[in-house]
């Protein structure tokens, strides 16, 4: 396996360690050749001309768009490049506070995302996923008052001095597995796909379940599947708005089928061969290219 998913790290260095260094963080944030990445109620900002590329804001830019509740976050390095990120919901219409070019636009990094560059996506997967966290971490959850923003955007604290909790962002972990047998995977078809679209299984991990046990769960609920030989694959982070998805493979023990009703509208057997033959105008279609669903597959196609 050489290629890595979409919106996974390539370059980054997150600096963690210089998140609580004042100093260093002031000489970022002062320094002229630092960026800023805004996100805008979810959306992010890009060119649209003949590819669609990340647009970042000249670090003087940060100031005027950050406030009480829409502080900085330091998101880290590339290069000799430090790139925060802020949150700019508040504003109604961001032209007003930020000189856009002819071409530029706030776009929901799902349509575009898997036509970016890697690590442009990625850069604005990760401004997408934490400030989302910000935005719905505003109050406590321990006694419900207000937090602030600390450690250069990466916790919350809370401002009540008898509590002082302090809430880190989450993420949801889902399990997402290709099941096979022999020559052959299971692909379903949940309602909410796009239409022809047919993927592997998948679902979210619960309290006090390893992800294995997630993955054989899932399986058996959803199509009445028991597995082997459940392995590790591979990860993606995906903020939409906050989930990791972790991929396995796992080989299944019987191979009659019975699709949850309430999860699924169909659950099929398809061998390498039919799915090799896919083409836009067949009546499946495999899942988006940027997702981890359709590298498990392409990786299992390639072997035979
Ligand atoms: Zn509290």
């Amino acid at each position: 396996m050489t290629r890595k998913n979409f919106y996974a790290t390539i370059s980054l260095d997150r600096a963690a360690n210089q998140r609580a260094d004042s100093e260093w963080l002031a000489i970022r944030l002062g320094a002229p050749n630092s960026r800023v990445v805004p996100v805008w109620r979810g959306q992010s900002l890009v060119s649209t001309g003949d590819a669609i590329s990340m647009v970042d804001l000249d670090i003087h830019h940060l100031e005027a768009l950050s406030n009480r509740d829409n502080q900085p976050v330091l998101l880290g390095r590339i290069g000799e490049t430090t790139y925060f990120s802020i949150d700019i919901s508040h504003l109604d219409n961001p032209a007003d506070q930020i000189v856009l070019g002819d071409r530029d636009a706030f776009a929901d990094l799902r349509q575009v995302g898997q036509i970016m560059a890697p690590e442009e996506g990625n850069l604005l997967a990760y401004a997408r996923g934490i400030n989302y966290w910000h935005q719905r971490h505003r109050f406590c959850g321990v006694c419900g008052a207000p937090t602030l923003s600390e450690a250069a955007g990466h916790q919350r604290r809370c401002t009540d001095k008898d509590c002082n909790a302090v809430h880190f962002p989450r993420t949801d972990s889902a399990c997402i597995v290709l099941v096979y047998h022999e020559d052959n995977i299971i692909l379903a078809r949940a309602g909410r796909f796009p239409p022809r679209m047919q993927s592997v299984l998948a679902g979210f991990l619960e309290p006090g379940e390893s992800l294995e046990d997630c993955v054989a769960r899932e399986v058996f609920e959803e199509v009445g599947v028991n597995l082997t030989e459940i392995t590790y694959q591979h990860s993606q982070p995906w903020p939409f708005p906050s989930s990791l998805m972790v991929g396995f493979r796992a080989r299944a023990l019987n191979t009659d089928l019975h699709p949850d009703p309430t999860e699924l509208d169909s659950a099929e057997w398809f061998s390498r061969d039919a799915l090799k033959a896919i083409t836009p105008d067949s009546d499946v279609q495999l899942p988006r290219a940027d997702s981890i669903a359709r590298h498990l597959i392409e990786e299992w196609l390639a072997e035979g």
